[in-house]
Parts: C-alpha cells; structure tokens; sequence
C-alpha cells in the first residue's frame, strides 16, 4: 500500500486517534509521506500484540504491538510510540527490537523522552518527516493539536456526564459524531474555536430530564490505558450505559498531561487518611478519585487495570478499606489477552443489581429495576447497539 517513501502509522488510543491523524497530516511533506490510520481494534490486533510480546508484560504493551504489527503489515515504515510514564516509559525499545527480530524494517520514534515531553527534541524527529518544516509551523501546529485535544475531551466528558439524562434517545451521539467528523478538518486555532462554540451550543441545548434520582450513578477508576481505549475492557461504559447506569471517569490525556502534576499533593491531602505517598502511575488518583467520588453521593465504584499493572495492585487494599469504612461497593476488574467479555458483563450486571438492593434498601422504595426484571419487560434503557458515544 505504500506509495511514498514513509507510511506513517501509531497505535490507537480511543478517539484521540483523529486529532493525532490530523496534526501528522498537517506538518509532512505530503511529496514524500502518507499518514494511516491504525485499524479498528479487532480480536486480531491483541492475538497479534500478545503472540509478539513477553507474557508477563502487561495488556497496553500487547495492544500497542498489535496496533504497530497491524499497520506494519498494511506498508506502514515509520511507527510513532507515545512512551513516557510507568513501565509505558520503557516500551518503546523493546516494541522495536521484537519487531526488528521479527524482520519489519522501519523507523521508529518515541514522542516523549523520560523526564517528559521536550518540544525541540519533538521538532527534530518530525524534520525526519519533513525537511522544509519550520520550528514555528511545528509549534503551531503541536499547539493546535493540543487543543483539539482539549476540546475532545470536554465534549466526551460532558456527554459521558449526561448521557443517561438525554430526554431524547441518540441526542448525544449525533452531536458527538458531527464533532468527530468536524475536528479531523479543523486546521487553525480560529477553526477549531467556532468547532468548539457550536459544540457547546448544540451540547447545552440537548433536552436534559428533570427527574434523576432512579438514576445509578458509577465512577470509573484506575490505569489510564484501560480508561481511555475501551476496546481493551470491551466497552465497559458501554455496557454500563445499557444497563442505564451514569459513568463518571476523570482519566484523560488532559487530565495526564496538564492536571495530574498540579493535583497530586492536593489527591494526597485529600486522602491522607489512607495516603501519605504516591502511589506512582495512576494510583494515586484512584484512591482520591474514588474518596470524591463517594463524597459526590455515586452508588458505586469501578476499578480497572490490566493485569500485572502493580501501582494499581498496590492501590487496591487501601481502595477495600475506603468501601469497607464508606460502605460502597468497589467492583475489580482485570482485564489481560484471556478476559472474556461475558463473564465482564455478568459481573457488571451482578454489580448493577447489587447497587438497586443497596439503592432501595437505603431510601426503602422499590422504584428502581433489577437487569433481570428490564430483560423481562424490555424496558432496558439503551441496546448496546443504541450507544454509539463509546464506539
Ligand atoms: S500503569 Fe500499569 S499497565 Fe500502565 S504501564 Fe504501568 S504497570 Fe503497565
């Protein structure tokens, strides 16, 4: 499929796929360089991530080399590597050398470099895409995608807040994938404010129900991979929004990049009953996230990771006193290569009915639905089909 000296290709991670696809697109020599976009994850990609990656790594690394031998195998010659963070931070050689080993030839880049993201080191690696590229339109361009990354990410948490409120079923997700189509042709700042503005508008304006409180609500904690590619926990808020459950998560690129540094001694003060350190990674968060998000009244916590992920290991025993002491319920999943997505959605729904009983029991009304009583009258809020926000 190659055509031009470089195919330029990266793993995915959920939708900021598209504002990373149109930056790359912005600033090569298009003479010399096409950009591919990483295929959908399918079952393929992670049976050819984990047959290419040690056992015992954890799940991010499979999925990452399933997306980088998926897109090598379509002609792809130059791979971009995130890195940075965790083990993450020390991914990208061994990701090279094993596709080395396995005979693909190609070049490989890592964007951020231990101690963190260095613009001009940056710069220097795109040159390699294109030699007339100037540090200004770099920047400009870098900027620009930060910002659209920004604004991506304040849309799909407003929807994500108040999905399960839309009056009319679909409100959200038309809106959500205009916005989507729309920020891959955004191509300055200029552009993507009024993109913003009119999304914002269309957002505010979406019918919100009055009546909330048989509404349960469920936080999401835990590592940042699986939070923000859900194909690697099987549409979990998916599965949750069909059963009409409110998700509320806080991890995302924004999140990592421009609050999570600022936050951290405020998450440790806050949670100094149960904290006196980080936890390193993301663990952290999910102890003070889930500690603000029982005092916000949520029914329930989520708390995911892969598996071998050891800052969320370690983050899970103090996670059990906080449900112990708070008495609400913390759900663990784990998610590796051999996690199967019914025995995800049994539990969900075993979760789900659980936090009804405690609903009920707690307010003494028996108002809400069990999943098996929806099944039965099909009144479940949302066919998982219906729910296109996750996609
Ligand atoms: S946070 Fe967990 S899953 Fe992510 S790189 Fe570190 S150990 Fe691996």
């Amino acid at each position: 499929m190659r055509k031009k000296k470089y195919l330029v290709s990266f793993p995915r991670l959920g939708n900021y796929v598209y504002p990373i696809y149109a930056m790359l697109n912005r600033i090569v020599d298009k003479e010399i360089t096409d950009i591919l976009m990483p295929k959908e994850m399918t079952s393929k990609t992670i049976e050819l991530g984990a047959g290419a990656s040690p056992d015992f790594v954890c799940l991010p690394f499979k999925y990452n080399m399933g997306n980088l031998i998926e897109s090598l195998n379509q002609g792809a010659n130059f791979l971009l590597q995130a890195g940075g963070g965790c083990r993450y931070g020390y991914y990208a050689e061994v990701q090279e050398q094993i596709l080395r080993d396995l005979g693909y030839d190609f070049t490989f880049v890592t964007l951020l470099e231990p101690e963190g993201l260095d613009v001009l080191k940056l710069y220097n690696k795109f040159k390699l895409l294109n030699k007339k590229l100037s540090f200004a339109k770099f920047a400009k361009e870098f900027l620009l995608a930060i910002d659209a990354i920004r604004v991506l990410d304040n849309v799909e948490t407003y929807i994500r807040d108040n999905y399960m409120y839309e009056v009319k079923k679909g409100s959200f997700d038309k809106i959500h994938k205009e916005f989507l189509d729309e920020i891959m042709k955004v191509t300055n700042l200029t552009k993507l404010n009024l993109l913003k503005k009119n999304t914002y508008t269309k957002l505010k304006n979406v019918l919100i129900k009055s009546n909330t409180k048989d509404i349960i609500k469920v936080g999401i904690v835990g590592e940042l991979y699986t939070s923000m590619e859900p194909y690697s926990t099987f549409f979990l808020e998916k599965e949750l929004a069909s059963l009409g459950v409110s998700v509320k998560r806080y991890t995302t690129v924004t999140y990592l990049l421009f609050i999570k540094k600022w936050k951290i001694k405020k998450h440790i003060k806050y949670a100094n009953k149960y904290i006196k350190y980080a936890l390193g990674a993301d663990g952290t968060e999910s102890v003070a996230h889930t500690l603000e998000l029982i005092d916000k009244g949520y029914d329930g916590i989520i708390h995911i990771k892969p598996f071998g992920c050891t800052p969320e290991v370690n983050a899970m025993p103090i996670l059990q006193k906080i449900s112990d002491e708070k008495n609400v319920p913390i759900m663990y999943l784990t998610f590796d290569g051999q996690t199967s997505m019914t025995g995800i959605k049994t539990r969900l729904e075993a979760f789900y009915d659980m936090l009804v009983m405690k609903r009920e029991k707690q307010n003494n009304v028996t108002t809400l639905t069990s999943v098996k009583q929806a099944k039965e009258t099909n009144t479940l809020p949302y066919k998982k089909d219906d729910y296109e926000f996750q996609n």
